[in-house]
């Protein structure tokens, strides 16, 4: 496994793999890695094939926190990561250093970012107003330099894999966007780099967004129910946990992410709970 820290070096291999017609796969992450992310790594190998080369990058991407954001103390644990990677059968981790991707930030000489208008304004983008154009310009320019054939986002992060589709088609990026399901803990919380925030007692509780998508679930499969009536079941189901805040719950179209009157099956529920500082997000088609 090849540990690459460069950005140069990166697109070298990658221009090198892809003039060889080797297929490339490709896995973003910020690291702190799970079995979830693994998942990725694994479906990303199986559109690749064996001969093909998959490439995990592990970046804390700073334009994508908030000012009042955890960057600082996001957790981190490369020589972990690595291992899990090597296991996993990864080919390249892309490790870049802050000045690597963006160049001049520090000195205030970086301008050029990738911004998503429509899909990510709602839900993440109203309570974290900068979080998506972080995500566009840091998913952008690792396409850039990793030219990836696929490229695997989880479910988990329903919104942030519909705006990189979009922006994917918008700009013309040649390649695939594959969405792989959320990966969960045995008792339904989703696997998350943030769950290690938990103290024990919000641990235990944080398994209420698992319990809500479900609670949902299982109402809309009898009868279809206003989004107003659920969003206002949903603030009192919640107080089940008391150490739970909602953020938001939404119900929406999968497609287009527009807001629906209506539940039924086949519409998508996300929600965001605060833990004291820790926000945790969790979605699921009813
Ligand atoms: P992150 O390191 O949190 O930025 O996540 C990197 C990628 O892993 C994103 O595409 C996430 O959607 C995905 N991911 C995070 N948690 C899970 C999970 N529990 N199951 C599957 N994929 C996940």
């Amino acid at each position: 496994m090849q540990i690459v820290s460069s950005a140069a070096a990166m697109q070298r291999l990658a221009k090198k793999w892809q003039r060889a017609g080797t297929r490339i796969g490709f896995v973003p992450t910020m690291g702190y890695l799970h079995a979830g992310h693994i998942s990725l790594v694994h479906e990303a190998r199986r559109r690749v094939g064996k001969k093909g080369r998959v490439v995990v990058s592990i970046f804390v991407n700073p334009t994508q926190f908030g000012p009042k954001e955890d960057l600082a103390n996001y957790p981190r644990d490369l020589k972990r990561d690595l291992q899990l990677c090597r296991a996993a059968g990864v080919d390249a981790v892309f490790t870049p250093g802050d000045a690597e991707i963006y160049p001049g930030r520090a000195e205030g000489r970086y301008s050029t970012y990738v911004v998503e208008e429509t899909l990510s304004l709602g839900m993440e983008g109203v309570s974290r107003p900068t979080h998506f154009r972080g995500v566009t310009t840091v998913v952008a320019k690792l396409f850039n330099l990793v030219l990836p054939d696929v490229a695997v986002f989880g479910q988990k992060d329903f919104q942030q894999a519909a705006v990189i589709q979009r922006m994917v088609a918008d700009l013309n990026f040649p390649l695939k966007v594959v969405v792989a399901p959320t990966l969960r803990e045995s008792d339904g919380l989703a696997m998350s780099s943030r769950n290690k925030y938990l103290d024990p007692e919000q641990r235990a509780q944080a398994t209420i967004l698992f319990h809500a998508l479900q609670a949902v679930s299982a109402a809309v499969k009898k009868k279809t129910v206003s989004a107003a009536q659920l969003q206002t079941d949903l603030k009192e189901f919640i107080t089940a946990a008391p150490l739970a805040r909602l953020d938001y719950v939404e119900f929406f179209d999968p497609e287009t992410l527009a807001p629906v009157a209506k539940v039924k099956p086949g519409t998508q529920m996300a929600l965001a709970v605060f833990f004291g500082k820790t926000r945790l997000i969790d979605n699921a088609r009813l």
